[in-house]
C-alpha cells in the first residue's frame, strides 16, 4: 500500500447534520478512514486473564479528538454521527492501516553516556565478562561516561533516542536513573530526564535509581546509607521544584542490594511519598517480588525466576508483572519469564524494552511485541494489552492513556499494514506510520522511506534538522575501569546493563 494514502491536510467533511438539537462537540482532529481499530477494553484496572486477550476490533473505523482527548472512536458510521467537524478540523486518512493505542514502554534506562558497542563485538567473538571488564567494559564504563557527561550532553543524545522511540510508536515511557551512582550525578541525570520530558513530545515518567549497582568506590553498607539519608530526600525535594515525583527503584538481586536494602530504600521512599518499582529475580528469587507485593509496588520487573508462590500474591495484588523479552533475546539467553503462567494465575502481565547500553539496546516496541509472541507465547492480542493499557498502570499511568476510548489522552499509533495480525509480524521493518501524542503528529514517515517529524511538532522537527550534529555527540569516547570490580565480578558474565 501507499503511504500517499494517508492525508494529513485539514479537510473540512461534507454537510453532516446532527441528528438531534443538542449541539455535538466539535472534533479538532478526525482520523477517518481507519482500515482497523484495535484496543484494549477494560473499565476498571489492569487487564487480567482472558481480558488480555479480548481486544476490541473495529473494521472501517474513526476517531474523533478535541484538546489532545478522544471524544469518539469505534465504527465510522457511530462517530461521524456523534461529532461536528469544520475547515479547521485536521483530518487523517488510514485506509488498509492498523491504529493501536500509543506505544507504553514501561522500563527503559534511556539515559546514559557513552555506547557499549564494543562489548557487543567481544561478546560475540567468545570473549568472557572478566576479559571484556579487564577491558575497561561493564557498567562501569556507563557510569564513568555518564559521570563525565553534562546535562546537556545527556539531553542531546537522550533526545536522539527519543526521536528514535517515537518513530517506532511509543507515545508514554518510564525512564531511570542508575549510571551515575553519587549523587551529584543521580541528580544530573534526573534534570536530564525532566529536561527531556519537557523538550520532546512523548511523555516520560521518571524513576530514580541510585540503586542501580553499587559504586566501585564506595563501601556496600555506607552506599545504601547514603540513599536513605541524602540521595531520596535530595531526589525528592529536586522533583518538588520541577514536578511530579519520580518512583523510585532497586536492583534486587543477587551481586546486588539485598532484600534488606531493598526494605530500607522502600521505607525511606514511601516516607517521602515517592512510588515504588523493583528490579526482582532476573538471576536468583530473593523474594523481592514477594516484598513488591506487600509495599504496594507498582512494578515488578524481569521475572525470570518468579516463584509459584509469588505469582499468586501478584495476582491479588495492584503490582504489574513487567517482563522484558528483550533483554534474554539480546544476551542470547534461553531463560524467559514464565508468560503464560502470569497470566493465567492472573498476574496483569505489561511488556517494555529494558533499553540499555549493555543488556539490551533495543528500543522498539513493536520489535518487543514480535519478541513476547515469540519468545513468550503471548497472543498477538495480550502483548498489545501489555504494551499499552497495562503498561499504563505499571507506570501509575492507568485509566488515562492505553486505551482509544472517549476520555483517554489521544495517543495514537498507526501501522502500516491493514490488520492486529501483522503488528508483531514484521520482525525487523519498522511498520509504524505516524505516531500521535495528545492530538498532535509526533511523528510521521514520508513516502520516500525516509522518517522525519510531523511538520507541525516544533521540537522533533528542530532536532532532524540538528541530527548531524547529535550524530557527531553519540560517540564519546571510552573510558573505563582498568580492572573489574568486586562488585561487578559477582555479577557474573555477560549481564551487565
Ligand atoms: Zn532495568
Amino acid at each position: 500500500m501507499s503511504l500517499l494514502s494517508i492525508s494529513v491536510t485539514p479537510t473540512p467533511l461534507q454537510n453532516r447534520k446532527p441528528k438531534s438539537k443538542l449541539p455535538l462537540p466539535k472534533a479538532d482532529l478526525l482520523i477517518h478512514p481507519i482500515g482497523e481499530l484495535a484496543t484494549p477494553c477494560v473499565e476498571n484496572g489492569p487487564a487480567r486473564k482472558k481480558q488480555m486477550h479480548e481486544i476490541r476490533r473495529v473494521k472501517n473505523a474513526a476517531i474523533a479528538v478535541r484538546k489532545g482527548v478522544i471524544i469518539e472512536a469505534g465504527p465510522a458510521d457511530d462517530v461521524l454521527s456523534k461529532i461536528e467537524t469544520d475547515a479547521a478540523t485536521r483530518k487523517i486518512e488510514a485506509p488498509n492501516k492498523l491504529v493501536t493505542p500509543g506505544l507504553i514502554d514501561p522500563h527503559t534506562h534511556l539515559v546514559f553516556g557513552g555506547n557499549r558497542a564494543n562489548e557487543f563485538l567481544m561478546r560475540c567473538q567468545g570473549k568472557t565478562y572478566a576479559e571484556i571488564a579487564s577491558s575497561g567494559g561493564g557498567i562501569v564504563a556507563s557510569m564513568r561516561a555518564t559521570r563525565n557527561a553534562t546535562v546537556d550532553e545527556l539531553v542531546e543524545t537522550g533526545l536522539y533516542r527519543l526521536k528514535r522511540m517515537l518513530a517506532h510508536g511509543t507515545t508514554t515511557c518510564e525512564v531511570k536513573t542508575g549510571y551515575g551512582l553519587t549523587q551529584d550525578s543521580e541528580l544530573r541525570m534526573l534534570e536530564a530526564i525532566y529536561e527531556l520530558a519537557r523538550v520532546q513530545p512523548i511523555e516520560l515518567v521518571p524513576t530514580f535509581m541510585p540503586a542501580h549497582a553499587f559504586p566501585p568506590e564506595v563501601d556496600r553498607k555506607q552506599y545504601v546509607n547514603d540513599i536513605v539519608a541524602h540521595m531520596l530526600p535530595a531526589a525528592a525535594l529536586f522533583a518538588c521544584s520541577s514536578s511530579a515525583k519520580p518512583c523510585v527503584d532497586v536492583f534486587c538481586d543477587e551481586g546486588y542490594f539485598s532484600l534488606d536494602d531493598t526494605r530500607r530504600i522502600f521505607d525511606a521512599a514511601l516516607s517521602l511519598k515517592m512510588k515504588l518499582k523493583v528490579h526482582a529475580d532476573e538471576f536468583a528469587n530473593l523474594k523481592a517480588t514477594e516484598l513488591a507485593c506487600e509495599y504496594g509496588a507498582l512494578s515488578a520487573d524481569h521475572l525470570l525466576k518468579v516463584s509459584d508462590k509469588e505469582i499468586k500474591m501478584l495476582a491479588q495484588s495492584d503490582t504489574v508483572a513487567v517482563l522484558l523479552p528483550g533483554t534474554s533475546f539480546y544476551l542470547n539467553l534461553s531463560d524467559h519469564a514464565p508468560a503464560r503462567k502470569l497470566i493465567e494465575d492472573g498476574a496483569a502481565v505489561a511488556l517494555g524494552s529494558d533499553f540499555n547500553p549493555g543488556s539490551c539496546h533495543i528500543f522498539s516496541l513493536p520489535f518487543i511485541w514480535g519478541l513476547g509472541c515469540l519468545k513468550l507465547k503471548l497472543t498477538v492480542e495480550e502483548a498489545l494489552t501489555a504494551l499499552t493499557h497495562n503498561a499504563a498502570f505499571a507506570i501509575g499511568r492507568g485509566g488515562t492513556v492505553g486505551q482509544l476510548l472517549s476520555g483517554y489522552q489521544a495517543d495514537i499509533t498507526i501501522y502500516d499494514v491493514p490488520a492486529l495480525e501483522e503488528g508483531p509480524y514484521n520482525l525487523g521493518w519498522n511498520p509504524v506510520a505516524i505516531t500521535i501524542k495528545k492530538g498532535e503528529i509526533g511523528h510521521r514517515r514520508v513516502s520516500n522511506g525516509r522518517q522525519i517529524d510531523g511538520a507541525n511538532n516544533f521540537f522533533s522537527f528542530s532536532l532532524y534538522l540538528l541530527s548531524p550534529l547529535v550524530i557527531i555527540l553519540w560517540a564519546p569516547p571510552q573510558t573505563g575501569a582498568r580492572s573489574p570490580n568486586r562488585y561487578i565480578q559477582a555479577r557474573g558474565p555477560d549481564l551487565q546493563k
